[in-house]
């Protein structure tokens, strides 16, 4: 399967999409690019820059959790429940597998699982049809203990 490769939307354009654009809800997009892999709520409200209004921890869960329904992040659970987050640059999404350990994180192949999900939503009469698909294990480097 061919997927639709658009380029990257500004964070500025996801905030739009996520409702309405406020201040609060661009520094939380912008942290987590910033981030630059899986992050939880707690975890990316810690570093949020000092100064300007302040965001508080429940506008980040909510941004976050937005940006996930609309396509613009990917969300795991971490062992403890946790959701964590990442945004997704472009409307090419990936499924990852994470180490329950580190936290490290690599995107793995899932041509499979699309040809899978394409087939359900198309046949199946329903409309944004949506998976998601957590692959978690233990990295080499913590298997070796090091
Ligand atoms: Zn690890
Ligand atoms: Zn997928």
């Amino acid at each position: 399967m061919e997927s639709d490769r658009q380029p990257a939307p500004t964070p500025l354009a996801d905030v739009t999409l996520i409702g309405r654009h406020t201040q609060q809800r661009t520094v939380v997009v912008e942290a987590l690019i910033r981030a630059d892999g899986f992050v939880g709520a707690q975890a990316l409200h810690n570093r949020l820059p000092a100064g300007g209004s302040p965001v508080g921890l429940s506008t980040v869960y909510r941004t976050l959790t937005a940006l996930a329904n609309a396509g613009r992040a990917d969300m795991v659970r971490d062992t403890n429940g946790e959701r964590l987050f990442r945004y997704r640059p472009g409307t090419d999404h990936r499924h990852y597998l994470i180490c329950t350990e580190c936290g490290l994180s690599r995107p793995v192949d899932s041509d499979p699982v699309e040809d899978w999900a394409d087939t359900i939503a198309r046949t199946s009469g329903f409309a944004n049809v949506r998976h998601t698909v957590e692959l978690t294990g233990v990295c080499p480097d913590c298997e070796l203990g090091t």
